[in-house]
Order: structure tokens, then sequence, then C-alpha cells
């Protein structure tokens, strides 16, 4: 079979780009690469294969673009324990696992926000062109916070009299490694007192001084925070993106849309939070206010125009690898999202925050990665769990 030329029949086709979904479209690839979508025609043009999915749902293959590659959702606590002070050569395959993980459900980019030793850096600087990665990784290698404050797990602290930025610039030079900057400017949410804020970890010119860095660098800025203040200045301070922005408020929401700086809300830590934890327990009832909370931000974050990427945060209590971005996806939709819009998010949104530009819409001159999925749109999360992915670096696909 000749595998350069296919054509594509679809049933309904999501494109990423947040445009109302179509039915019997017809996309055309050449080498992998979408050439052209068109409606449906009578007759397949001549010279191609065809691949009929005209009884399926067509979308992006998906992104995450906040994930901890070290960490496993499990509720175990000695796994959890330990798993934070892991050697490499013990969580290697772990992390080989959950990119497993996620490929196997139909995400093939992820963002990771950092561990303590930058062992995920190391896995990805230790893979070769013999054996690539089911899934595209960019990671932070090990996060940036203030001594003394949350973020131990995840990076490192400035050394006794460094600012910031010099810290930052000695870590990037003489090569720059990693893929993005991650900050770490608040505490986490409690799960005592609802609702309750945490000062910034650094002050605002020390954050601009590691985003000049970045830029001279091509690098972006992730910034962990949750809270008013901690938002406020890291977006005030040119961040790329913020990252939970648990009880940032609405002025900080609109301050986003006007700086272009996206959000990824990952609320669905809150929710497995409050299943994981003992029922009826003050904990779990805090975590469970903290993600309707997080909801009602999402709603006014799309009324607002903030671009919003899908991250899950996954590796925390209970938020599995792959898994999770349909369950994140699900909460979109519940927030008040369109299918398209919320798809938007998985898709086109991460890819343009992890600088993939061949993924994220299915349009010409992108590649060909993409989920099936059996029936039309309105069946799309349910019948997530029996998408197949076609992609270059999968053995399922036609290319
Ligand atoms: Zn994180």
């Amino acid at each position: 079979m000749n595998h350069s030329q296919t054509v594509v029949n679809i049933g309904w086709l999501l494109d990423g780009s947040g445009a109302s979904m179509q039915p019997d479209m017809q996309l055309e690839v050449r080498a992998g690469r979408i050439c052209a979508v068109n409606s449906r025609a009578a007759n397949e043009p001549l010279g191609f294969n065809v691949l009929d999915l005209s009884d399926h749902t067509v979308l992006p293959a998906l992104i995450d673009s906040h994930v901890h590659l070290f960490m496993s959702a499990t509720a175990d606590s000695t796994v959890r324990e330990h798993q934070l002070v892991a050697t490499y050569a013990e969580l290697k395959a772990t992390i080989a696992r959950h990119l497993d993980q996620h490929f196997e459900n139909g995400v093939v980019a992820v963002r990771d926000g950092g561990d303590r030793y930058g062992h995920v850096l190391r896995f990805k600087q230790a893979i070769t062109e013999s054996a690539p990665l089911p899934v595209a990784l960019k990671t932070a290698g090990r996060a940036w916070h203030a001594s003394g404050r949350y973020g131990r797990l995840i990076g490192r602290s400035p050394g006794k009299g460094q600012s910031l930025s010099t810290a930052v610039a000695a870590a990037l030079a003489p090569a720059v490694a990693i893929d993005h900057i991650k900050l770490v400017n608040s505490g986490l949410n409690s799960l005592k007192a609802f609702g309750h804020q945490t000062a910034p970890q650094f002050a605002p010119q020390e954050i601009r001084a590691v985003v000049k860095l970045a830029r001279t660098s091509q690098l972006k800025v992730m910034v962990h925070a949750n809270g008013v203040r901690p938002v406020r200045e890291a977006v005030e301070s040119g961040c790329d993106s913020i990252e939970h922005g648990f009880f940032m408020g609405p002025d900080n929401l609109k301050r986003m849309a006007d700086h272009q700086v996206t959000w990824v809300p990952t609320a669905i830590t809150m929710k497995a939070y409050a299943e994981q934890l003992a029922p009826a327990s003050a904990a779990a009832a805090t975590a469970l206010k903290n993600y309707e909370h997080q909801l009602e931000q999402i709603a006014f974050a799309k009324r607002s125009g903030v671009r919003i990427a899908l991250g899950t945060d996954a590796g925390s209590l209970g938020v599995r690898h792959g898994y999770a971005v349909r369950q994140e996806l699900e909460i979109l939709i519940m927030a008040g999202f369109a299918l398209e819009e919320a798809v938007r998010c998985a898709t086109y949104n991460g890819a343009r925050l992890l600088g993939l530009d061949h993924l994220g819409t299915l349009t010409a001159g992108k590649t060909a990665t993409f989920l099936a999925v059996p029936g039309p749109p309105e069946m799309l999360l349910q019948h997530m769990s029996q998408a197949t992915l076609y992609s270059e670096a999968c053995a399922l696909g036609p290319f």
C-alpha cells in the first residue's frame, strides 16, 4: 500500500481552532502532512489511499500543558513520599511509563513543571534518535522557589545572597538545556482555610529580570501562582503563563486577557483531592469548594477572553497521567465552554504555549496527528476511551 498520499473521510471535524464543528469533511494528507481540508467530495481524488472515518469525530491529538512526570497519581503514601526523593535510576522507568500513559490517552505533547533533582530533564537528554519518545516532552528541569517557601519538591532556590536572575542565568550557562523557566510565586492552596492567600515569593523586579533573561534565550516563563498579589505581580512582570491561578480574582483575569497571558487552571487537582481525601473530612470539603470556585473563575475567563491552555498537574494526588486530560476537558465544558472551545484549549492553545507549530490544528500545513472517536461529537467525551490515535509515530496510523 502506498502510504504517501491518503484522503481521510471524516464524519465530524473539530479542527482545534475553536471553529464550529464541520460535518462530512475530507483531509488530504501527503507524507504525513495535511495539504488540504475540504468538504467531502462524492469521489475521492485519484491516486490516494482512503481512510474511512465517516462515522467518527476527528480532532487534533491532545496536549497537556502542565504535568509532573516524576510523580504518580497513586494514593499509596509510601510511593508518594518515596517518589519525591527517588534516584534517577529508580524513576527512569516511571517517567517512561507516564509518557506511555499520555500516548495511550491520545496526548502527544506534555509540558513538565519540574522536579527537585531535574530527573525529567536528564531523562529527556538521554533520549536517542534510535528510540524516540512517543510524546513531545518540554521540561522546566528544576523550578525556582524562594528559600524557605513552597517549591522544594519541584525545584530549588537561589543561593544565599544570590538574586533570582543571577541564579537562573548561572543555571542556563553554558548551554540552555531546558525548554522553559518555571517560577513558583505563591504557596499551595490551603485545604484548611478556604481562599487563604499567601504572599508572593519573589519581588516583581526579580521576576522581570528573569523574563528579560528568558527572552534572550527564546524561553518562556511559566509561573505557579495562586491568590491576587502573586498572580498580579507575575502578570505585570511579563510572564507567559499563570499556572493554577486559584483565587486570582476577576481583575487579574481581565489583566491576563489584556496582556495575553495564558492561563493553565489545573482544576482537576482540587476535584481529585476532594475525591481522594477522607470522605466528609473538612479537607475534602475545602478542596471541593476550591474546585467550585475555580469553575466560576474559568467561566469568567471565558467571558473575558482569557486564553486557556489545558493542563492537569498530572502526578498530583489522584490526577492520572493521560486520563486526566479527558477529565479536565469535561471540567471546561462544565464551566461553560462549547466543545469546540474546550478542544481548542487542549490542542491549539497548548501547541502555541509549547511552541509546537506543527501540532494543534487540523489545517493545511500541519502534521496529520489526530484522534478518531467513534460516533458524533455529542458522544465525544463518553467514547474517548475508544479513540484511535493516528500519527507518524504510531503503528496504528496509516501514515
Ligand atoms: Zn505543577
